[in-house]
């Protein structure tokens, strides 16, 4: 992946937008939402993409996050996370 932010979406061209997203993950039944994450979305088909290493890291708080509703069951099939 290049170091540089792309200007444009590589599978339409159409132009990114620097947005806050929220993203639901699912997995066995258990349901994460992370909410606060900044990403450029492509205004045209809103395929997202993260800054380098940002998607790494959403995925390793994922991670964390279905580990945390395993470990507590008191969530009830759902966990949320905000970043601000
Ligand atoms: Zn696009």
């Amino acid at each position: 992946m290049n170091k540089l932010m792309k200007a444009a979406c590589s599978e339409c061209k159409g132009k990114l937008r620097r947005r806050t997203i929220t993203q639901d993950f699912e997995r066995e039944g258990v349901k994460v939402r992370i909410s606060g994450i900044k990403a450029w979305v492509c205004s045209r088909c809103g395929e997202i993409y993260f800054e380098p290493g940002g998607a790494d890291k959403v995925a390793q708080a994922v991670n964390c996050l279905f580990a945390l509703a395993v470990a507590e069951r008191q969530h009830k099939g759902s966990l949320r996370a905000r970043v601000s």
